[in-house]
């Protein structure tokens, strides 16, 4: 039986004999590509098995394979009720198996004996009510494995079979090829058929790397006429064609492993560990669209790392899965690249990271290794975490989130602009906004760029492009109109400037938005060099609030030179061009004034999209004919990540509110850094103020949590709803309120890690 679906040599096979990059952006067509047009798609709209949206605290015990006989079950059936917590995920089989499997080449752990330590965690559990995910790991097999089916292991650009980095008396295995598609799925089926569990987690699914095997050879060759590329440039046609022949692999994996389960549990389900922002490798909006529910993995903090970084990726798995459950795994050790897999971090640093999550909408999973622990201290932390989340549970039920202003993210812009920089070229430019938007106390939401038709961002005012560089034709054409609409553009540096392929325009997709034209040239990496804040002819310019005393601030590091297509009268930014910045006796300016403007501000009167129809004014972000638009020429936004000069951060907050030109849904105002989030529920709605001052707030861990207040909190709440009783949940108690029309205004005495302001309407 033919295992291997052929929708991507159907898909690739006309390209066959092109090789150009232009001839490979006409004909791959991207849309087309992730569309799943798939006979096997009639199983995208199968429903979300009925558990999903039940479990809010999750557990997840990966036994290692010396646990059976030694770890006592007991002890975390005791833990899991301890906790409250309502799901677990349990070691089932892959790379180790933990109950009798009969799979060929499915390796007992050695010590299971005639044990089933997985059955018998997944009947305690049964018994506490919970939800019960087997999970599986295919990354690394076994010398037999090896010996029988040299063609399951993965395979190096050099062509040797590859041993596994880290466990060396193993094999990294093909990803792509029949080890995942044929005996995997028969380890799934024998699980399922077993168990009948909720779902099956599999974990490390997606390969190793690139993978060099005669089947990813010869498939990719089916799949596209070339050969596997060796390096990663986007521009290189095979290297295009690879990001997504993967992509349509791994989908068909997903779809294969699901209609499998489902055929044994039609309440069941895989969920593959995967997602992210703008540089993970499978498409997001493909992903929202599958997954009935789905597993954040970004277990804690390394490196330079902000504690709103949990809940940014809470909100880049919202930006296309919508209202569907999404659960953020943490660890309870710490997650730096020399893998302490069994150490444990302290409880004010979990209790931030868990914090932030929750506020953006994930539902809690702690997850542990081993089930013999060498350290117990974080069992007490958790069980205050989850208990305290238990309490709370009504008002984490959320609906919708209200915040007004959209932050894009852009796999496509990551992947065929960025390619290897996609870090500092991409991510960076939105770490910027987002820790602005942060500072600035701005309620957000994360968009995806294939999202932006007029259903996904009808509820925002102001969309943010940091850098968005790739945007096909239609993609500039669905940004017009919401700004036809009504809504409010802010774009920084090359924006539109390439196509989704990554191909570069001569002037940007979006030049008549921003009524500005690229001139050819780019001027960087700047040194010294300013911009001149134009007091005189732009006094009071809403962009200059919090700098009237200001004469000038530090340029970025990047910038584009542009030429106005119309006349900007009294621009308030201007250029004062880089100077040496040694000798010292050199230091001076050479030219003090220019009248190069370095940022662009426009109201939208008259609409751009004249052909809009009158039915979409159903979905009207602001009204029309109050569209704004701003465009910085430079990477104001990456340079604020990398510099974090206060004087960026006024302008990137004040370019918000000048474009957003509306009251923002909740204000809060008092000392300290805050994460505030606001929410719809079925009932009521909350305000989470996510208390993130700390002097480990850029790099953890955290040693303590220290307080701050007290805040002043004001809501809008939305037309035709009143307030009914206000809690606050973390210090239990009734604030005083004040009521205005559609506002309500209260005083937060102090704020440890995490309040909510809980609104009955
Ligand atoms: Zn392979």
């Amino acid at each position: 039986m033919n295992r291997f679906p052929s929708v991507s040599r159907r898909v690739f096979l006309k390209t066959s004999s092109l090789t150009s990059a232009a001839a490979i952006a006409r004909d791959f067509s991207f849309q087309r590509l992730l569309a799943a047009d798939a006979p096997q798609a009639s199983l995208e709209p199968d429903a979300a098995p009925s558990w999903t949206d039940r479990p809010m605290r999750w557990a997840q015990l990966t036994l290692v394979e010396d646990d059976p006989g030694k770890f006592d079950p007991q002890f975390w059936l005791d833990y899991f009720k301890r906790t409250r917590s309502d799901a677990v995920c349990l070691s089932a089989g892959g790379c180790v198996a933990y109950y009798p499997t009969q799979v060929p080449f499915h390796h007992r752990s050695q010590w299971l004996g005639d044990q089933d330590a997985f059955g018998d965690l997944v009947a305690g559990c049964r018994k506490l009510g919970m939800v019960v995910l087997a999970r599986t790991d295919p990354h690394a097999t076994y010398d037999d494995v090896h010996d029988a089916h040299p063609d399951w292991i993965a395979v190096d650009a050099s062509g040797q079979p590859r041993r596994h980095w880290a466990s060396p008396e193993l094999w990294v295995t093909c990803g792509l090829g029949p080890y995942n598609f044929e005996f995997m799925t028969e380890v799934k089926r024998e699980i399922m058929s077993r168990y009948k569990v909720d779902a099956i987690f599999i974990n490390r699914w997606d390969g190793s790397g690139m993978c060099y095997c005669e089947h990813c050879r010869k498939h990719f060759k089916e799949a596209s006429g070339l050969e596997l590329p060796l390096a990663n440039d986007p521009q290189d046609p095979a290297r295009r064609a690879y990001l997504l022949w993967r992509q349509q692999r791994l989908f068909d994996l997903w779809r294969l492993w699901d209609r499998e389960v489902r055929k044994i549990n039609p309440n069941a389900c895989v969920i593959p560990n995967t997602g992210g922002g703008a540089t993970s490798s499978l498409d997001m909006k493909k992903i929202g669209e599958r997954a009935p529910t789905l597993i954040a993995d970004r277990q804690a903090r390394r490196g330079l790392a902000a504690p709103w970084a949990n809940g940014k990726n809470g909100k880049e798995f919202r930006a296309t899965m919508g209202r569907k459950p999404i659960v953020g795994i943490f660890s309870v050790g710490l997650e730096e690249p020399y893998r302490w897999k069994d150490s444990v971090q302290s409880e004010a640093e979990i209790r931030l990271w868990v914090a932030d999550g929750v506020a953006n909408g994930l539902r809690p999973w702690f997850t542990k290794f081993s089930g013999v622990l060498h350290d117990e201290r974080w069992l007490k932390s958790v069980e205050r975490i989850y208990q305290r989340l238990a309490r709370w549970e009504k008002y984490l039920r959320n609906q919708s989130p209200l915040a007004r202003t959209g932050l894009v993210y852009s796999q496509q812009t990551a992947w065929f602009y960025g390619g290897d920089r996609a870090g500092a070229k991409v991510e960076d430019h939105t770490l910027g906004w987002y820790q602005a938007l942060i500072e600035a106390r701005i309620p957000f939401e994360m968009v995806h760029d294939r999202l932006l038709d007029a259903a996904h961002l009808h509820q925002f005012k102001t969309l943010i492009l940091p850098n968005i560089a790739a945007l096909s034709d239609a993609q500039c054409r669905q940004l017009r109109e919401y700004v036809t609409r009504g809504g409010s553009l802010i774009a920084t540096y090359e924006t539109s400037l390439y196509d989704q392929w990554g191909v570069k325009r001569k002037d940007f997709g979006l030049s008549d938005l921003f009524c500005v034209s690229f001139t050819g040239r780019v001027e960087g990496p700047m040194h010294n060099a300013y911009l001149r804040l134009e007091h005189d002819s732009a006094r009071g310019h809403p962009l200059l609030k919090g700098l009237e005393n200001t004469p000038r601030i530090i340029h970025g590091v990047w910038r584009l030179e542009v030429e106005a297509r119309e006349k900007f009268p009294d621009p308030p930014l201007t250029l004062i061009p880089g100077y040496p910045d040694l000798p010292m006796e050199k230091v001076y300016p050479r030219v003090t004034k220019t009248d190069i403007a370095q940022v662009f501000l426009r109201e939208i009167k008259t609409p751009l999209t004249p052909s809009l129809s009158p039915s979409d004014g159903e979905r009207v972000a602001g009204r029309p004919g109050e569209g704004r638009v701003v465009y910085f020429p430079w990477d104001i936004d990456r340079t604020f990540w990398e510099v974090l000069c206060v004087d960026h951060f006024k302008l990137l907050r004040n370019a918000v509110e000048w474009a957003a030109n509306e009251e923002p849904p909740v204000m809060v105002t008092g000392p300290g850094v805050l994460d505030v989030t606001v929410w719809r529920q079925k009932d009521s709605m909350t305000v989470h103020l996510v208390n993130l001052t700390n002097p480990m707030m850029m790099k953890g861990p955290i040693r303590e949590l220290i307080p701050v207040g007290p805040q002043k909190v004001r809501v809008r709440l939305p037309d035709g709803v009143r307030a009914g009783r206000v809690h606050l949940l973390a210090a239990d108690r009734t604030p005083h309120i004040e009521r205005s029309g559609q506002h309500i205004s209260l005083t937060v005495p102090s704020i440890l890690d995490h309040e909510i302001v809980a609104i009955d309407l």
